[in-house]
């Protein structure tokens, strides 16, 4: 079976590259301004380590209201342009955001069997890799089989707001979290505490916030303890 890895520039995608033995990989802009850089990073990583890279464009400037957090659908054009390349289309989501509407099991399920009926019956797969580890479980994959957090911090963005690392929205938190959580990413302390997510994400984990999740909670509180011992 045929296959292509959705590839963002980000660390799960970075990661899944290498854990998925170096397949294909597509990037699709989709015309947000995160795109610019990550496509920046796309090309610089696929040159270093030989990719086999495809980049399409598949601009959204038509749709009325665009978050970069929260672009309904996303997920769906990525597999959508995806199915063009290839039939087993590798979409990478973690433990832990699988109840997100187009990241969950039954999307994967679902969008495989629409894809696979508008093929005219061409089986294609929607899958991911990851769906048993969390951000900083698949860090510590590819410390222990790949390369040092350092280069993987190096090799990939982040940003929603279209920076390399701003520290203040939720992708730049998450990916400090699974940096430091394995060695790495000390030199975003100071953006990621003048950032304030910290702080309320601090104080949730604190007061056991249950939308937070018993290991979101174990995480912010261990990340606290590696800023207090410096
Ligand atoms: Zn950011």
């Amino acid at each position: 079976m045929s296959e292509v890895l959705l590839y963002s520039g980000g660390v799960d995608s970075f990661i899944a590259y290498w854990y998925l033995n170096r397949p294909p990989v597509l990037f699709v802009d989709l015309g947000l301004k995160s795109n610019v850089l990550e496509k920046e990073a796309v090309w610089e990583a696929s040159r270093k380590y030989s990719m086999n890279l495809t980049i399409v464009s598949l601009p959204l400037i038509w749709v009325p209201v665009m978050s970069e957090m929260e672009l309904p659908c996303r997920n769906m054009y990525l597999v959508l342009a995806g199915s063009h390349f290839a039939d087993r289309i590798w979409l990478i989501v973690q433990r832990g955001e699988l109840n997100l509407s187009d990241r969950s099991p039954t999307f994967m399920v679902m969008a495989s069997e629409m894809l696979t009926q508008l093929w005219n019956g061409t089986k294609k797969e929607v899958c991911s890799p990851f769906v048993d580890r969390t951000k900083v479980e698949m860090v510590q994959w590819y410390v222990d089989n790949v390369g040092t957090v350092d280069e993987l911090d190096q090799s990939t963005i982040c940003c929603y707001r279209g920076k390399v690392f701003c520290g203040e929205c939720s992708a730049c938190f998450r990916k400090w979290v699974a940096l430091r959580l394995n060695g790495g990413g000390r030199q975003y302390d100071e953006l990621i505490v003048k950032g304030g997510l910290l702080e309320q994400y601090t104080k949730r984990a604190e007061e056991r916030d249950p939308k937070l999740g018993t290991e979101r909670i174990e995480e912010i509180l261990a990340v606290n303890e590696l800023l207090m011992i410096g």
